[in-house]
């Protein structure tokens, strides 16, 4: 194992722990403005962001006083390794049969029940109106354990750049066997193994590489194109680790540039650093957005850049904030964004750089930290 690798994988071992009492108080803080007495927290991040469980199937409800969580037989063991290992207090409950009565149990006889609207579908409010709370006044709420996971906390970072630097040290270890011809599908494939050797439990999201024409696509997915002299190629991928994603592109050139490739690298990665430069605690995401736009239409090309500039990153790989000229949200410290702005010209194919950022009081700070390499 090479020294790099043998730092990551003593970083990876090494994660602080996660302080999930704290999220649970804060939560708390949050039920009587939303005008609930108890929450009925049923999407499985926000489950997971609250009590650590990684399972497929979970229940967990927030009164003022107690936490219940409620999950099958096939995670006994899990749930009481992770949940009841997160020191949160929960009352841990294993049914299938019990669960409609158990959680009309933990949410009390009175008060009001909030439900994550969100995240609800029609047909299950209709079953929690009518079977599991009847005669009981139901508040749809929006975004409050979304509000907790805006601002990340020193775990969370910690996980974050743990997943950043998986992906910088994989795009590393492969770049070079982009002058040997591989398809897209294959370097995609050699990026994402690279990624799970390194530590990832999985990519944040299905590896972009984007060769040629296909460039000009924002979200072209790999295909079996065959990357040779003359390409631009847009790689835009991330890494998992415990739970959180990373999100990174760079765009490399095979061969010589063209004079407008050569002019395309250069407008973007201007552009982004103008974004970047723009990212600080109490400046509008909007403002991030106009700084790369203004660069990229400078050249003439603000036609070309298609999609917003960025968003947030956690334990999804989109989240909030936006950053895009639409977005009325207020960067914070803490959050991390990404800053990532492209020109697309079908015929000379597609450019973009990205970086996640952690928002700080006077600036910001990069998680992903591969240099904006311009050639594999
Ligand atoms: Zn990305
Ligand atoms: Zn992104």
């Amino acid at each position: 194992m090479s020294a790099p690798a043998a730092d990551l994988a003593t970083t990876l071992r090494t994660l602080p722990n996660v302080d999930h009492r704290a999220r649970i108080d804060r939560l708390r803080s949050l039920l009587p403005p939303a005008g609930v007495d108890a929450l009925l927290i049923t999407h499985l991040t926000n489950v997971r962001h609250l009590t650590g469980f990684t399972g497929s199937a979970g229940l967990l409800v927030v009164t003022t006083d107690g936490v219940v969580f409620v999950t099958d037989g096939r995670y006994d063991a899990q749930a009481a390794q992770q949940v009841g290992g997160a020191d949160i207090g929960a009352r841990i409950e294993i049914t299938s049969t019990e669960q409609r009565r158990i959680v009309a149990d933990a949410v009390g006889g009175t008060g009001t029940v909030g439900l994550e609207a969100e995240h609800v579908s029609w047909a299950a409010q209709r079953r929690y109106a009518e079977d599991w709370f009847p005669g009981r006044e139901l508040v749809p709420t929006s975004g409050l354990v979304e509000e907790l996971r805006l601002v990340k906390d020193d775990a969370e970072l910690a996980r974050m750049g743990a997943a950043a630097a998986v992906a910088d040290a994989a795009l590393a270890s492969v770049r070079h066997r982009l002058l040997e011809g591989p398809t897209e599908a294959e370097f995609g494939l050699e990026l994402d193994t690279a990624m799970r050797r390194l530590g990832a439990s999985r990519p944040s999201f299905e590896t972009i590489v984007a060769s040629g024409p296909n460039g000009a696509l924002p979200h072209a997915r790999p295909s079996d194109r065959r990357i040779g002299e003359g390409d631009l190629v847009v790689l835009d991928f991330g890494a998992v680790v415990d739970g959180y994603c990373s999100d990174m592109t760079r765009t490399l050139m095979v061969g010589e540039p063209t004079e407008v490739q050569a002019r395309m690298l250069a407008v973007v990665t201007e552009a982004q650093a103008a974004g970047v430069a723009a990212v600080a605690a109490g400046v509008a995401a909007s403002e991030v957005d106009a700084a790369c736009r203004g660069v990229i239409a400078a050249a003439g090309w603000a036609d070309a850049f298609t999609h917003g500039t960025g968003h947030g990153v956690g334990l999804d790989i989109h989240e909030a904030p936006r950053v895009a000229g639409s977005s009325d949200a207020t960067l914070d410290a803490g959050q991390v964004v990404t800053v990532e702005p492209g020109v697309y010209l079908p015929e000379h194919g597609g450019v973009r750089v990205e970086d996640s950022l952690v928002v700080t009081t006077d600036g910001n700070r990069p998680l992903t930290l591969t240099p904006k390499l311009t050639a594999p």
